[in-house]
């Protein structure tokens, strides 16, 4: 099977009906970006910026260090798109066992986690963004911010992104042009979207977070594990919904959570209208093989009776598209 999909490598992602599919890599930290080239990828779709901050007992990445960081992963990625996202600390993701254990109550998974932590220390997240604005200068870049829930915090970030473009201009220091997302991952999001498609370039829906929180279902937590159902109807109508905003308005949406690197969940996520993918390198041609099988066209109503039925699970059971023979 790995020799097959090895042979796809440089196959262009295009499903049976002519849809370009993008397939994009998650990665941690800039030395990633190398697997990411290594299976394909057409660019980074999700850059957890939080690894660079965790871990270090101490100082956070200075503006320096960060832009270094980000350089180096868009030059890694020889011109390639590259989605960044801003820290996302808290819940699963500790900044160090010292603080967690300090903070426990703040950065719990419904407390001051990522763009809440970012917006509660505005200094901070400007450093983040002006690190980011001068990164832009070497290749084609995105910034995303995690868990935004409510217009009040989209108006912020964006002041906050305008404030730091301003501060580089101020000190004369250049900068490049961005795009910019938000993560949909909490159920307020994409019950809004069509609200939040207006203020951003494109969206990417976080299935990981965007499931925890549907189901009232502790992510790291092994004792509800079996609870937590990225196909539970609730999640898929959420899902449903988001890519079909997008798709209305012209604005892409990717898909960024486990979800996009399970390759049982493809034909399902086409059906559904679903352009652009990210996940973990390593998943990335299993995935490609589904695309090349698919019909987008065919799958579209299998994907609403997917969506209507109250158990998904069977129909996905059931659902064999099959695979191209083995060269
Ligand atoms: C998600 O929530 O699905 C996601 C991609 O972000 P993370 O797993 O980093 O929270
Ligand atoms: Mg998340």
């Amino acid at each position: 099977v790995r020799q097959r999909q090895q042979s796809l490598l440089h196959t262009p992602s295009v499903t049976r009906d002519g849809q370009a599919i993008a397939l994009l890599a998650n990665v941690e930290l800039p030395g990633d970006c190398t697997a990411a080239l290594r299976s394909g990828a057409a660019g980074i779709g999700l850059f957890r910026s939080e690894f660079l901050f965790m871990g270090r007992h101490g100082a956070l990445p200075d503006e320096q260090e960060q832009y270094t960081a980000y350089r180096d992963a868009l030059l890694a990625m020889e011109g390639l798109p590259v989605t960044i996202r801003t820290v996302d600390i808290g819940a699963d993701k500790a900044l160090d066992g010292h603080a967690v254990a300090r903070h426990r109550q703040e950065h719990s998974a419904m407390g001051l986690r990522a763009i809440r932590w970012s917006l509660s220390s505005p200094e901070m997240f400007r450093t983040q963004l002006r690190a980011l604005l001068r990164a832009a200068e070497h290749g084609p870049l995105s910034i995303l911010f995690p868990m935004l829930a409510q217009l009040s915090e989209i108006r912020l970030v964006l002041q906050l992104l305008e404030q730091a473009r301003q501060q580089l201009r101020d000190a004369q220091v250049s900068f490049g042009p961005v795009r910019v997302g938000a993560m949909i991952e909490v159920p307020a999001a994409a019950l809004m979207i069509e609200q939040f498609l207006e203020h951003f370039d494109f969206v990417s829906i976080g299935t990981n977070d965007l499931t925890q929180y549907t189901l009232a279902v502790d992510r790291a937590d092994e004792s509800v594990a079996h609870l937590f159902d990225a196909t539970h109807p609730a999640v898929l109508r959420l899902i449903a919904q988001v890519i079909a905003a997008g798709r209305s308005c012209g604005k892409p949406v990717c898909l960024c959570g486990e979800m996009a690197g399970d390759p049982q969940l493809t034909d399902l996520l086409l059906g559904l209208g679903l352009q652009s993918f990210s996940m973990h390198p390593a998943q990335l041609l299993a995935v490609k093989e589904r695309v090349l099988a698919a019909d987008t066209a065919a799958l579209q109503d299998w994907a609403q009776s997917v969506l209507q039925s109250r158990e998904p699970q069977s129909l996905l059971a059931q659902h064999q598209s099959p695979l191209p023979a083995a060269p």
